[in-house]
């Protein structure tokens, strides 16, 4: 397939990039890695006239600590989120959740940005970032603001971004020192989206989990933020009858569709299944 004709701009700064976007009337993407856009550009899913090439704006870049926050440029990669020393230190699961993003070759130069802000249901980032309480920057022609990762999402593909706004970073409050984490994926091989998958952060003391959240990947319009499952575990040991009121209360707002990966009950039924078994893993991995 081909896509249609484009002219392509590659500015060296977000001023620039902005401006560019903006210049447009709503017929300019930015692409960023390109693992998402040229597909749907070649179905003729996106059929952009312009071009906005993000990959030559070295501040869109890296990792970093600012103000007890971390900071991901949305240009920073997946295979930079893995290699990222920070991150293995205060954001393990990340590291965790992008090792299991397609594969090698799509990280290299699929980006954290391009990953969050596409609104793409099956990605792995969004969930991960509703249940770590992330705020993404947004830069428009109006200036910069910044948006709950929980308050971005509003169905398959559609954010609350405005046309002429960039995705800047990803600004994220890490969870204490000894926190538990785990990001389950089901899928049916490597470098497959999510049948169904679950993010967790908690906190344990004395042996009780003290804070929880939890994420839902591929099992509705848009990732879920599942506050009752979370709910549910709070001041527990995680027995057995804890774990299976969590793994129905994140099945209870899945609405996923059949799809090659499975009927909808199936789909439903793994997204608690994924939360039991996340919630189980970070709770081991907690030091509490
Ligand atoms: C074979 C294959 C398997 C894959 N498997 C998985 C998987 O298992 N899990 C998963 O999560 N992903 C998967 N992906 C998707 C991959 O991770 C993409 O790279 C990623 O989702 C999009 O990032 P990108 O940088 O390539 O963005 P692009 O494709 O360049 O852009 C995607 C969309 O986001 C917009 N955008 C990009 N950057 C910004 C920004 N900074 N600000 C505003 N808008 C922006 C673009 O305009 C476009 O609409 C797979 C891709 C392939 C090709």
């Amino acid at each position: 397939m081909i896509p249609g004709s484009f002219d392509y701009h590659r500015p060296i700064n977000l001023t620039d990039a902005v401006a560019l976007l903006s210049g447009f009337d709503g017929d300019a993407r930015v692409i960023a890695g390109g693992h998402s856009l040229i597909p749907m550009m070649k179905l003729r899913l996106a059929t952009p006239g312009h071009l906005v090439d993000l990959a030559a704006i070295k501040e869109l870049k890296g990792v970093s600590a600012a103000n007890g926050d971390i900071v991901i440029g949305a240009m920073t990669t997946q295979h930079e989120l893995i290699a990222s020393e920070l991150l293995a230190a205060r954001l393990p699961i990340i590291r965790e959740t992008a090792l299991l993003i397609a594969d090698p070759q799509v990280r290299y130069l699929g980006t954290l940005g391009g990953n969050v802000a596409n609104g793409d249901p099956g990605n792995d980032m969004p969930a991960l970032m509703m249940c770590l309480g992330a705020f993404y920057v947004l830069q428009g022609k109006g200036g910069e603001r910044r948006i709950a990762a929980r308050d971005y999402y509003q169905g398959a593909y559609a954010t609350a971004a405005q046309p002429d706004e960039i995705l800047t970073a990803v600004r994220i409050a890490p969870p204490p020192a000894g926190h538990g984490y785990a990001y389950e994926k089901l899928k049916r091989k490597v470098g497959d989206y999510a049948t169904a998958a679950a993010a967790v952060i908690l906190t344990v003391a004395n042996g009780a989990v003290t804070t929880c959240a939890v994420g839902l990947t591929n099992v509705a319009d848009t990732a879920l933020y599942a506050q009752a499952a979370a709910q549910a575990v709070i001041g527990s040991k995680l027995d057995k009858a804890t774990l299976a009121r969590a793994s129905a209360a994140a099945s209870a707002i899945a609405s996923p569709a059949a799809d090659g990966r499975g009927s909808a009950e199936y789909r439903r039924k793994m997204a608690g299944v994924m939360t039991a078994r996340a919630l189980s893993r970070a709770f081991v991995r907690a030091n509490g």
